[in-house]
């Protein structure tokens, strides 16, 4: 027998099967994980396919060395989701494959975990004649009698009650009366005592949500979108559909962003699922992580939940993926090849006729837009469970504070209401959303943020040469001194960041206590976690920090929720600003009135006009959709249009900007006189915005495609240039998550 292999090197050149012949006594199957010779080197590979003969010369083909595992790694459907994302994203195989596969497998660098086990292998009648007999050894007859029930016992649980127990198990195991065995265990990231969880009584909403999904789980349907509010109760919808695949027989895979895979959240799931479940995020080890996957693969775990690529768990006779929070970027991979678990969910669940729910409380423009043109069922859950109401929320126009001489950074109603809250007692949570590295240059007075004239975005702020760009057309001007619309010299980057805000608060309320949750408090391992859990037990009033407090926390007793710049992230150079911004808002302020006492949530703001305010201050997703997806259609932005880039990075920018310049033109000479020419919108290289990281020179070429069914080939020839030699490292992207 022969077959055909994937050998692991991610090179386009060897990117197909070898045939290699199966040695006499060696149980091969497709999915199975070999060694095999490649060159002089030896390979680790996949097997592909069985064949009777080869199509060459039997002389000349080489035998696999051997199959460290005793089950094929990859199911079939995972084989044939491999294929089709090479297909997708234009990469080879093996690195399709890499992606189904716990990191740590590859190359054996995990140990799987065993422990010694010992049993009686007499037979029962003979163990009581065995203990009578054994009168030289008090030792071995407490052993005997420990064994008498038949059952395996570990080696430790003798060791804790038997002193020095391993000469008298050698002797027992010598004379054929015991023996002593090695278990494969599993290494789990979750012991501790979970609590029963309650069955709830499903609103009419949810009930109806469900009630939509349910007949998918048998006859295949398009993917729903749960539009569902802040507070709505989706979870509760996703464990009920979830425990009826259960009750069908099949497996669930439950997607969330990693920031809301909080302990609770987990612990919430096992409450419902318990041991049938397998968690897998970046936080496990790598033997837990191994385990977490074997114990999917084995069929132990059916129901998986996960951040992005828990979308590739070997789950078998899947009926559910649910994507919660689908808006969240963090769903785009960004190592390559850069998949959007989204995408593979969708492909995933047509293959294996499982139902694919993607949630949010506001849905992604491009999901929301699928929804509307019949490509997804939309769902919705417009209000609070148990009529809670929606939180009452203020936008302050941070121009008239100016005005009328407040100059600090809490507008008087903010600061009132979070008098009110501190000395009642409650807490609140403040969010600033200081990311990124330089600020765009707004007019405190008429609120004008200074905007490239050729590109519907905002410039940015370059303090080293006191510049203003623009990251998508490359322009560059000085900083003007006077507002363009309204003269005022009163304009400047904005800049407020968490650690000001901390000063300001500490001074305001000295006993109140003040956790501040940002990149620079979060950096070690747990400290995400305790932070959080010293807020839930009421050791701070006040909870303030970035877009890490937006999402997934359930703070019941949080009535005040304040966004003291609400509007920074509206001025990042990115077409998705604005929808970045509403989503935000609409995240920050769902954290508010949770629990029984209602909440009120304040949003500052310079350009309080803007409809991604007006509509998250409304709550108003529809209205917040028309006019983005409007503005997306005149500008041509995606999902009208695709934005791809190469990004070019070496020692010297002379060199980074040469092959950039290469690849531009090499794109010219290749389609200029051809038809894919019109699918181009603008191409054009230059430095990238970010243009030294880490000492790298960036460069990049950037091109706007249109949407169309032909674009698929300017793709493809394009991931093909991109993985030739360079003098410049070059990577390509399709519609990063950042252009930075
Ligand atoms: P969402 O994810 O839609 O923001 P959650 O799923 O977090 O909302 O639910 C909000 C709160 O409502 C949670 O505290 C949850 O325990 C509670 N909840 C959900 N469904 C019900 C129900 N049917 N009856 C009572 N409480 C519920
Ligand atoms: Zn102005
Ligand atoms: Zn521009």
């Amino acid at each position: 027998m022969y077959a055909e292999i994937i050998v692991d090197i991610a090179v386009e050149a060897v990117d197909r099967v070898f045939t290699y012949a199966i040695p006499e006594g060696m149980q091969l199957q497709p999915g199975m994980r070999v060694e095999v010779p490649f060159g002089r080197m030896k390979k680790e590979g996949f097997v592909i396919r069985m064949k009777e003969t080869p199509d060459y010369d039997p002389e000349k083909i080489k035998c696999v060395l051997s199959a460290p595992d005793t089950y094929p790694v990859l199911l079939p459907q995972l084989m044939a989701l491999a294929e089709e994302i090479r297909e997708k994203y234009h990469c080879p195989l093996c690195e399709a494959i890499r992606l189904m596969l716990p990191a740590q497998m590859r190359g054996n660098r995990v140990k799987i975990k065993t422990e010694e086990q010992v049993r009686l292998i007499i037979s029962q009648d003979l163990v009581d004649e065995a203990i009578a007999k054994e009168t030289r050894s008090k030792k071995r007859k407490l052993i005997l009698t420990l064994l008498s029930d038949g059952a395996m016992h570990p080696l430790e649980e003798l060791r804790a009650m038997v002193k020095d127990v391993r000469p008298a198990l050698n002797y027992l195991q010598e004379k054929e009366i015991i023996e002593i065995v090695s278990v494969e265990t599993m290494r789990s990231p979750y012991t501790g005592r979970v609590e029963e969880a309650t069955e709830r009584q499903l609103t009419p909403e949810q009930d109806e949500a469900l009630c939509e999904m349910l007949p998918a789980l048998n006859r295949p349907q398009k993917p729903f979108l749960l539009h569902g509010v802040t507070g709505s109760g989706k979870t509760e919808v996703y464990i009920r559909l979830v425990k009826e695949a259960v009750r069908q027989g099949k497996g669930a895979i439950i997607l969330v962003p990693e920031i809301v895979l909080t302990p609770q959240m987990i612990q919430w799931f096992k409450s419902r699922f318990g041991d049938t479940m397998a968690v897998l995020h970046s936080r496990l080890s790598a033997g837990e992580r191994f385990d977490e996957w074997r114990r999917i693969r084995f069929g132990n775990a059916r129901i998986v939940i996960g951040a992005r690529s828990a979308i590739f768990a070997p789950v078998e006779n899947l009926g559910v993926i649910i994507v919660d929070e689908e808006h969240e970027q963090s769903y785009q991979s960004q190592s390559f090849p850069q998949y959007d678990a989204r995408e593979i969910a969708f492909m995933r669940s047509k293959r294996e006729k499982a139902v694919c729910v993607m949630a949010s409380a506001t849905p992604s423009i491009y999901s929301y837009a699928m929804a509307r043109r019949g490509d997804y069922t939309l769902l919705e859950m417009p209000h609070r469970i148990l009529n809670r109401p929606m939180p009452k929320i203020h936008l302050v126009d941070m121009r008239e504070e100016l005005r009328l001489g407040n100059k600090t950074m809490f507008s008087r109603a903010l600061q009132e209401k979070l008098d009110a809250c501190i000395s009642s007692g409650q807490q609140a949570m403040l969010f600033i959303n200081r990311r990124g590295y330089a600020s765009s240059v707004n007019c405190r007075k008429c609120g004008e943020t200074i905007r490239c004239s050729r590109c519907d975005v905002s410039l940015t702020y370059h303090s080293w040469d006191k510049t203003l760009r623009c990251h998508y057309c490359g322009a560059i001007i000085p900083m003007p001194e006077k507002c363009p619309s309204c003269e005022s010299t009163y304009i400047k980057p904005m800049g407020t960041g968490t650690q000001k805000v901390e000063e300001a608060l500490n001074k305001m309320y000295p006993s109140a206590g003040v956790i501040r949750m940002d990149m620079d408090t979060t950096s070690e391992k747990n400290a995400h976690f305790d932070l959080v859990n010293q807020f839930r037990a009421g050791k701070a009033q006040i909870l303030l920090g970035t877009q890490m407090i937006a999402k997934g926390l359930d703070f019941p007793l949080v009535t005040l929720v304040g966004a003291v710049m609400a509007d920074m992230s509206l001025n990042f150079p990115d077409y998705r600003a604005a929808e970045r911004t509403f989503q935000l808002l609409v995240q920050v302020a769902g954290r508010a009135g949770r629990g029984e006492k209602p909440g009120e949530v304040v949003i500052q703001s310079y350009q309080p006009d803007h409809y991604a305010l007006q509509c998250a201050a409304r709550q108003d997703y529809r209205s917040f959709f028309a006019q983005e997806f409007d503005r997306r259609k005149k500008s041509l932005y995606p999902p009208l249009t695709m934005m791809v880039r190469f990004l070019c990075d070496a020692r010297e920018m002379e060199t980074a900007l040469a092959t950039a310049e290469e690849i531009k033109n090499r794109i010219t000479c290749r389609f200029g006189n051809t038809p894919l020419w019109r699918r181009i919108l603008f191409i054009r290289s230059d430095e990238a915005p970010i243009s030294r990281i880490q000492e790298r020179a960036r460069a990049q070429v950037l091109l706007k495609l249109l949407n169309h069914p032909d674009t698929d080939q300017l793709i493809a020839a394009m991931q093909e240039m991109a993985r030739e030699e360079y003098p410049a490292h070059t990577v390509l992207e399709i519609n990063p998550v950042s252009l930075a």
